[in-house]
């Protein structure tokens, strides 16, 4: 491509598409138009890349998530085809306006927050590594929520991110395939072996819309295939219902739609509505059935199935995926059980992303048995095999079967099913790892030692460094070459560069212009006006308890009360950035949000305190919001109760552009400290043995804090003393939580060592060449923390798939 051809071939796509001239063009029509090109010019290396694996057979994975938060895929894609220079001159000369075109495309906000961020940086590896791994996941109508805040209170709006159309996605209605819910299971005789036949029962159609991943400036383009649900024609056939009763008939196509509607919005949080476990079954049947057609039509022996095909389950949310395989197999392909068993099991993989108990699954038996009866059946056949098993080894140890059974207490444990029907499960950081084979998982551990591993999480560094932070990108290419940019272990080569004050002092220039970016966004959202020469002090993720956002803001309260009794306090001008959305029904982290706007609201306005503080809270956080944050950041707060956030990968987009963490040794901090050293970061807090022990032992007691630290007590206090301008109790819950309910998170613990850790922060920053040399550190150790090297180790260790080498 260049530029005179594209200019070319984009007028002619143009006329054709919109049957006017170019003079006449909308803006999103001309999005729409450079996003057909960008497809056409994809689609002929899509059909390429899949040519080419089938010619060579190598195995293939099947990534499957309920999520994939995605973001925009313009920019990513013109990037990826090395399109960007062109079309930015080509556009100049037809005076069209890139980044505007650019803003328009809506984010594919098909996740919640880390786990569909994951999904979405591995299928951007598995590409860029020329992998052969495609994405399953649903294709929500509504993604994750709009956040608007409205008198500090979050609002959620729907998401109609499908309303202009999406230019990426192909459907593909001759490879829809159809998902059974509900009936009966009649057992029958055949060539004397018992049959199973499923009557009754109700029938969705699956429809796959397929969209192409491109890799990083290879010939790689792998697939996203996302599902909707719709009435099959012969169901939605008005005769099948009551002549007449067209009202039925349209709340029956209501129903079965609903299935593909809505991504439920709760994070580390399982979502007991009957609605989520048929979008977990409708994802999982609908791509196991188009996985196992395809293999066979292309001429593959079901017997070899899990040497050609690996599929990895992310989280328990797809693992019916287990028991839907065997059903295949056996109802459908005459395998007997312990062949079937042998396949699904060499076939799937289970990466484990919480230890929260709230989120782990399970569902009431009565429910799964009325909802999916012949799966039902598998799962009870799986857990009597396993439990027997375990009768054996354990004799009568009822006790420690019964902790470990799949079907227990009326539930189907899901976490369960998934460890005995894999072959691997992993945790997603080396203490989260640890913490599911020494405590969550050590019966398991015990059973299938061979089974458990660590992968430590990752992040793509092209969106999340060389698409969003494109200055700091060039000059890592200026100072080290551009090996880097496609293999980003190479960044260590700047550490050459630590005492390098030229250097040092780009970095600053860089970080300071991406402040005032920020800055300005700030100012055109909130109306705020921030010191772009303030320390950036971030804490941008969901909102929830264990993450500690209250743990920022009762700092805030303590340093805003130093200030305000002695303004000249010796203290760094700072600005304190929030961002994240609360699950709509989670009270107290939505009160957090009120908190944050209400102290926001006091200190900023407070001319008392000489500008010293502001608090901003950034609203509807999503990636396109999060690509402008991080590379403004200095300071990245990674504050979670020590053993609670299994991996984060904010931590990790932080560090990758420069920011200091300022966090507990939990999850990948924990790696991020051990590749930094301990004089890169500022870690602060309980430890997670530590925080085990008092769960397991108990001995604590807010009270205590809240009477031996005046600090403490001060601010809680001012929570609920008309201190704050809000109405009265209006923070009584967040008050009871750390006092009366004896504050879970350690969150009044922790506070001394946090405070000493800003302060040590305070110190850092006030000599700039220790703070930049720090941030060098950072940056240049970051590689390790690339999705690039976490998928490597998946394609190696645990899906045992090699490259595959598209040609032109
Ligand atoms: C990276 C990312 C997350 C995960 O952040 P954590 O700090 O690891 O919880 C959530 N949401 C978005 C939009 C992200 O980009």
């Amino acid at each position: 491509m260049n530029k005179v051809l594209f200019k070319q071939l984009f007028l002619e796509k143009f006329e054709t598409m919109h049957g006017q001239t170019i003079e006449e063009a909308s803006p999103m029509d001309l999005y729409m138009t450079l996003g057909a090109m960008i497809r056409d010019f994809m689609s002929r290396k899509w059909i390429h890349t899949n040519q080419t694996y089938v010619n060579q057979g190598k195995k293939q994975v099947y990534y499957f998530s309920m999520e994939f938060l995605l973001g925009k895929m313009m920019e990513r894609n013109l990037l990826y085809l090395d399109w960007k220079k062109i079309v930015l001159e080509a556009f100049e000369e037809l005076s069209i306006d890139l980044e505007m075109i650019l803003s328009l495309e809506p984010d594919a906000g098909l996740g919640n927050g880390g786990l569909g961020r994951l999904a979405a940086c591995f299928l951007d590896s598995l590409a860029s590594l020329q992998l052969p791994g495609h994405g399953c996941g649903i294709r929500y109508k509504y993604g994750f929520f709009d956040q608007k805040i409205v008198d500090g209170y979050q609002v959620e709006l729907p998401d109609p991110w499908l309303k202009h159309g999406n230019v990426w996605e192909i459907r593909k209605a001759d490879k829809a395939v159809e998902v059974r819910f509900g009936g009966v299971v009649r057992l029958d005789q055949h060539d004397n072996k018992t049959i199973f036949i499923h009557e009754n029962y109700d029938t969705v159609l699956a429809v796959p819309y397929d969209s192409p991943i491109v890799g990083f400036q290879n010939n790689t383009v792998n697939t996203l295939r996302l599902w909707s649900a719709e009435t099959t024609m012969r169901d939605f056939d008005f005769s099948t219902f009551n002549r007449g009763d067209y009202l039925n008939a349209v709340k029956y196509k209501h129903e079965v739609e609903s299935i593909s509607q809505i991504l439920y919005p709760d994070d580390q949080h399982q979502e007991g509505r009957i609605l989520r476990l048929k979008q977990q079954y409708f994802l999982v049947s609908a791509s196991l059935q188009s996985i196992i057609h395809r293999y066979k039509r292309k001429g593959g022996s079901l017997h070899e199935f899990s040497n050609k095909i690996a599929i990895h389950i992310n989280d328990t949310h797809p693992v019916l995926a287990i028991p839907e395989l065997m059903r295949i197999l056996i109802d459908e392909e005459d395998m007997g059980w312990d062949q079937a068993w042998q396949l699904t099991t060499q076939t799937i993989s289970y990466t484990n992303h919480t230890i929260l108990p709230e989120a782990l699954e399970k569902w009431p038996i009565d429910l799964f048995q009325s909802l999916l009866p012949r799966i039902y059946m598998i799962v009870h056949e799986i857990n009597e095999r396993f439990c027997h098993g375990l009768w054996q080894r354990y004799l009568n140890n009822w006790e420690k079967i019964g902790q470990m059974a799949i079907l227990a207490d009326g539930y189907v444990h899901m976490a369960h099913l998934a460890v005995v029907g894999s072959h691997s499960v992993n945790g997603v950081a080396e203490i989260h790892s640890e913490i599911l084979k020494k405590q969550v998982m050590a019966h398991f551990y015990e059973v299938f030692p061979y089974k458990f591993n660590n992968k430590t999480n990752g992040i793509t560094p092209r969106r999340w460094l060389i698409k969003s932070n494109p200055s700091l990108s060039q000059l890592i290419t200026d100072t080290i070459g551009s090996a880097w940019l496609h293999d980003s272990s190479e960044l260590i080569q700047l550490m050459n560069h630590e005492e390098d004050s030229y250097f040092k002092q780009q970095i600053f220039t860089i970080k300071h212009n991406n402040k005032l970016t920020l800055s300005r966004i700030i100012e055109d959202k909130t109306g705020i006006k921030v010191d772009p020469n303030s320390i950036f002090d971030v804490q941008i993720k969901r909102i929830h308890a264990y993450k500690r956002q209250m743990l920022n803001l009762l700092h805030i309260m303590d340093l805003y009360n130093q200030l305000r009794e002695n303004p000249d306090l010796d203290i760094l001008p700072r600005t304190f950035i929030f961002a994240g959305k609360s699950a709509p029904s989670y009270y107290q982290a939505k009160q957090t949000i009120k908190l944050i706007h209400t102290l926001a609201d006091l200190i900023n306005k407070d001319s008392s305190i000489k500008d010293k503080l502001k608090v901003v809270f950034l609203e509807n956080y999503n990636v396109s919001l999060a690509e402008k944050i991080f590379p403004a950041a200095e300071v990245s707060e990674q504050i979670s109760t020590a053993s609670k956030e299994a991996s984060g990968t904010g931590n990790m987009k932080f560090m990758m552009n420069g920011a200091i963490t300022l966090g507990t040794l939990d999850g990948a901090n924990i790696e991020i400290k051990d590749a930094v050293g301990e004089e890169n970061i500022v870690i602060f807090g309980l430890t997670a043995h530590e925080v085990l022990a008092y769960y397991r032992n108990g001995g604590y007691s807010a009270w205590d804090m809240f009477h031996q630290d005046s600090r403490i007590k001060t601010i809680l206090t001012q929570l609920i003393n008309g201190f704050l301008p809000a109405a009265q109790d209006e923070f009584r819950s967040l008050y009871d939580a750390l006092l009366y309910q004896n504050d879970e998170y350690f969150v009044l613990k922790d506070f001394s060592s946090y405070v000493d850790a800003h302060r040590r922060i305070n110190q850092l920053y006030g000599n700039p060449q220790q703070w930049l040399r720090m941030s060098v550190c950072n940056i240049a150790h970051s590689g390790r923390f690339s999705s690039d090297r976490t998928i490597s180790e998946y394609a190696s260790g645990i899906w045992q798939i090699d490259p595959v080498y598209v040609g032109e």
